[in-house]
């Protein structure tokens, strides 16, 4: 057994109370993962309490256990131990995080981004792994944890969504071997799919109408922006877009694709995507940001075309620079 396993075994089992967190704007690798691990903990007769910031699309009411996910801490709460999964770094953990009260309990960070900040006591971080939920899958095959249906839809949900459904790069032969596994324990691949990948909101067709409307096109970058107004004019309340920042990335001319989400705070989120041999995580980086190669993100303060200034400099530098390279 790796030490780092060894290490997680003997934290879960000294533990009496355990807060499993995972980020903010959750997708399915972070609620894959996060479930995953409260079913694990749950097969242990653990008392464990699942957290997200934010609020949870109906879209994952497929996840076992999702119907337990807390937004908040209980003020009279203890925490003897905290499991971070799929977050590149503390803030990433949002309000959960902050309040537990300090000193913090011990931390197991699990997750897989190239950007991870190790901030735990133990950090597994899988750099080639696909998704947080990947890495889960190696821990619990060490730690001869039973693959039921339920383990297997969780994790198998994380491998989906971060690949877009096996299609990035990244995804070997190994990561269809494990795929393999959790649909032969009871994944069901077409469920995970159909509600991860091919349904979209109905305020998709009026906010992309707008972003592709408004989209821009400068040395290899293609970006567009959502102005708060815009977006709840579509009834559009999540801060992603849907998988526009995807498209405007795979338009055959770009370097890369941005998106810029104007939320209720006023604050801005930034997507990142790009194709090799092309990097945003750099970008991202250098924002205050993290994620992937491939596919990152930020938070800037607005206004809008303030960071949208900001950001299109930024983008158009690194292409340039990217293309020396
Ligand atoms: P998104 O564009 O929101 O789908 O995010 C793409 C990738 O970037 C994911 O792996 C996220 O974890 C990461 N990411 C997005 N926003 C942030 C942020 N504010 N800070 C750090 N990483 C982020
Ligand atoms: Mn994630
Ligand atoms: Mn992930």
């Amino acid at each position: 057994m790796k030490t780092t396993t060894k290490v997680i075994q003997d934290a879960v089992m000294g533990a009496e109370r355990i807060a499993v967190i995972t980020h903010i704007g959750p997708d399915g690798d972070a609620l894959g993962s996060l479930t995953a691990v409260g079913l694990y903990l749950r097969s242990l007769s653990k008392s464990a309490t699942l957290f997200c910031e934010s609020s949870i699309s109906r879209r994952f009411d497929f996840l076992p256990l999702i119907n337990s996910v807390r937004q908040d801490v209980l003020t009279d709460s203890e925490y003897d131990l905290i499991i971070a999964v799929d977050c590149g770094d503390a803030e990433r953990m949002g309000q959960p995080f902050t309040d537990i009260p300090e000193p913090k309990p011990f931390i197991i960070n699990i997750d897989h981004h190239i950007s991870n900040t190790k901030f735990g006591d133990v950090n597994v971080v899988g750099k080639t792994a696909v998704s947080a939920t990947e890495v889960l899958f190696e821990i619990f095959n060490e730690l001869e944890v039973t693959f039921t249906s339920e383990l297997a839809t969780s994790l198998l949900t994380g491998l989906v969504t971060d690949t877009l459904a096996f299609r990035t790069v990244g995804v070997t032969g190994n990561t269809l071997k494990i795929a393999g596994a959790l649909v032969d324990a009871g994944g069901d691949l077409s469920v995970i799919t159909m509600q991860t990948m091919m349904l979209k909101k109905p305020s998709t067709l009026p906010l992309w109408k707008t972003g592709i409307n408004k989209a821009k096109f400068v040395d290899g970058v293609y970006w567009t922006s959502i102005s708060k107004k815009e977006r709840k004019k579509a009834n559009h309340h999540a801060l992603s877009s849907d998988g526009l920042v995807n498209f405007l990335s795979n338009l055959e001319d770009a370097a890369l694709g941005v998106v810029l989400v104007e939320a209720d705070s006023g604050m801005i989120h930034v997507s990142f995507r790009c194709r090799p041999p092309f990097n945003v995580s750099e970008i991202a980086l250098n924002l205050g940001g993290g994620g992937h190669v491939l596919a990152a993100g930020c938070k800037l303060p607005g206004p809008l075309v303030k960071a949208e200034k900001l950001v299109v400099e930024m983008s158009r530098d690194a292409v340039l620079q990217q293309m020396q390279d």
